[in-house]
């Protein structure tokens, strides 16, 4: 009895493991969908719109690399919640390392499939300019008194912190996350919200600072964006589903911790001997592990991009306001110096006022005290 109770036990602790969710990208989608008819009608078309998309646009090839400006929320209660400015930029490091294939570890994506790895072709900044066109960090800082934050139900991070305007920037929120996850994101549709974007937990961004193993290598944020470009996880959510992707192979389901290569062979009644793209970002297996996108899923992103976020094709977010660079270009000039009475005078002179005439026309009143 006390053996079969044990048994149990561990049965029960390894589903529950197993049943971790490292994402809350379908139920938070769900949900969405759910409350809101617009949104649901919006979503019920992306695949067909973006068969369509890709079938029209064979051998697509954007002109320039696509930047996408970044504002980061961080929702802080703790001084530990508050990440430091390093944190934040080691996931954009990231970001930029895995949708360029510039990852150190992409070595480690099998020989099978280093043909479809894909050099996704984007770029992310912390955004330069704000939504009034003043010069920015990209980096929100709003504190908080909620010990933590769930998708829905209560206070939002979102509601904590408003986003930016969602057609412009990739708002993502930092905050301790609860319900058991890592993040979640809203997929793209034609019905953009002012919940849009990305949301983390402040342990699992970056790969400094407060992140804990084994999702401290920044792969939680590459997942998510992964879904706000519309994609799927590989197994399609389904026992050998579909995730829309033609280069991935089926699989039975998600991967956890880092499974040795090739894993299921031939599953879902396959002649795949490979198996299992457990390292694509799109699994659920730990951040040291994973290390491709593949060149099905760069099309579905960038059809994501040219159908539902056109805006980051076009923008000058990632650099600093213009106004800023022509004060800076055009540096004024002294001209004269004038005494009180309104006399040329040398500027060395001390403890008078004296005034400044410069080539815009503007003048400065200064006293060199000795
Ligand atoms: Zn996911």
């Amino acid at each position: 009895m006390t053996k079969q109770l044990f048994t149990l036990l561990i049965v029960c602790s390894t589903f529950l493991i197993n049943a971790q969710e490292r994402c809350g990208t379908v139920m938070i989608t769900e949900q969405m969908m759910l409350n809101n008819p617009e949104y649901a009608l919006a979503r019920s078309k992306v695949n067909t719109q973006t068969k369509e998309w890709i079938k029209s646009h064979p051998n697509h090839k954007e002109e320039t690399i696509i930047s996408i400006p970044v504002v980061v929320h961080v929702v802080w209660k703790t001084n530990t919640q508050n990440i430091s400015n390093a944190q934040i930029q080691s996931q954009i490091d990231i970001l930029n390392q895995d949708y360029r294939r510039t990852n150190i570890d992409a070595i480690n994506t099998p020989s099978a499939w280093n043909s479809i790895a894909a050099d996704v072709e984007i770029e992310f900044c912390l955004a330069q300019t704000d939504p009034n066109g003043n010069p920015t960090t990209g980096i929100n800082r709003v504190q908080t008194n909620a010990d933590q934050f769930l998708m829905w139900g209560g206070t939002t991070v979102k509601d904590e912190a408003s986003a930016w305007p969602n057609d412009d920037y990739l708002n993502i929120w930092v905050c301790n996350l609860g319900g058991g996850i890592l993040g979640y994101a809203t997929p793209p549709s034609n019905w953009i919200s002012n919940v849009d974007g990305v949301v983390i937990g402040y342990n699992y961004f970056g790969n400094t600072g407060t992140v804990q193993a084994p999702y401290n290598k920044g792969r939680t944020a590459t997942h998510e964006v992964g879904h706000w470009l519309n994609l799927e996880h590989v197994w399609g959510d389904n026992n050998c589903g579909n995730d829309q992707v033609s280069d991935t192979p089926k699989q039975e389901q998600e991967n956890y911790s880092c499974p040795g290569f090739p894993k299921n062979p031939n599953s879902c009644n396959t002649t795949n001997s490979n198996g299992d793209m457990f390292m694509n970002y799109m699994d659920y297996t730990n951040d040291a592990c994973m290390n491709l996108f593949t060149n099905g899923q760069k099309t579905r992103m960038l059809a994501a991009i040219n159908n539902y976020r056109q805006n980051m094709l076009n923008h000058n977010l990632c650099s600093v306001p213009t106004s800023i660079l022509n004060s800076n270009a055009k540096r004024k000039e002294l001209i004269r110096v004038l005494n009180i009475l309104g006399k040329e005078t040398n500027k060395s002179k001390t403890n008078t006022p004296l005034f400044y005439i410069f080539d815009d026309g503007s003048v400065e009143k200064r006293i060199i005290i000795e």
